[in-house]
């Protein structure tokens, strides 16, 4: 049985009565699942984490979690575009970030979790160096295991390769696939790549130009686990050029 953790109820948004930014975003993400949500600039994916995180009020509709979160906050984990690292903090002192405010046994248990992480993301041997000594790709690794840190229910993911060179793409999205695939986190995935979305996920829903709307969910029924050789099966080429022809508008949209 699947269940849903996070219920979009015909969510509009519209910002200061002007821009209407997402119509009518009617959407269900189950536990454990990948879900892409892939559309053009402009057509209101962050806005969408926004109203998901609180930080901008609903025009319309609701967003709706599974009972057994309490509250939003205390269910998710944010990776950004930038990974937003405190500069004079080390790779271990960044990922304990969100560690600050709990208590004495919590600290000590994370300490733990963010080491585990820090291996797990290949930065063993980075643990006391600090940001400015890494590169674009491994200082996003560690805004990888700090959301992670507190093993959220929901990973949030605003494009979080969208800064890097093509090569640290493609690695970063194979270990993001390796770990998900170890411990399968519901996973919301902001993106504007194509092949990112296909080759990671299990739904990548397609947004229309602004207003957003939901121009079609697709279900990616690739294998696991998936590597980078899946990139040239033609199956994947097949749901590549499906999404694009969503994105491009000369696919009838379906309900
Ligand atoms: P995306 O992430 O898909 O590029 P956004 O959610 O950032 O899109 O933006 C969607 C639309 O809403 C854009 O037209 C943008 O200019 C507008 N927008 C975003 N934030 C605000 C804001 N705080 N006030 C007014 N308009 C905004």
């Amino acid at each position: 049985m699947t269940t849903t953790v996070m219920r979009f109820e015909h969510v509009v948004k519209q910002y200061g009565g002007g821009t209407l930014a997402v119509d009518d975003f009617d959407f269900s993400v189950r536990d454990g699942e990948f879900v892409s949500i892939v559309g053009p600039s402009g057509c209101g994916k962050s806005t969408l984490l926004k109203l998901i995180m609180g930080l901008e009020p609903l025009s319309g509709g609701s967003i709706e979690y599974s009972a057994a979160a309490r509250s939003i906050s205390a269910m998710t984990g944010m990776v950004f575009q930038q990974p937003l690292l405190l500069p004079w903090h080390t790779v271990l002192d960044n990922v304990l970030v969100p560690s600050a405010l709990q208590s004495r046994s919590r600290r000590k248990a994370d300490r733990g979790r963010a080491l585990q992480l820090i291996g797990m993301l290949g930065l063993t041997d980075f643990v006391d160096s600090h940001p400015y000594q890494l590169s674009g790709g491994m200082q996003q690794r560690v805004g990888i295991a700090r959301a992670l840190l507190h093993d959220p229910r929901i990973l949030l993911m605003d494009e979080p390769f969208g800064a890097l060179d093509a090569m640290t793409r493609d690695q970063l999205t194979m270990d993001l696939l390796k770990i998900w695939e170890q411990d399968r986190k519901t996973v919301l995935f902001i993106t504007h790549s194509i092949s990112e979305s296909v080759l990671l996920s299990d739904r990548v829903v397609v947004m229309t130009p602004r207003p957003g709307r939901i121009a079609d969910v697709i279900d990616i029924d690739l294998p696991r686990p998936r590597t980078l050789g899946t990139i040239n099966t033609p199956e994947f080429g097949d749901y590549a050029r499906r999404i694009r022809r969503v994105l491009d508008g000369t696919e009838a949209v379906s309900s």
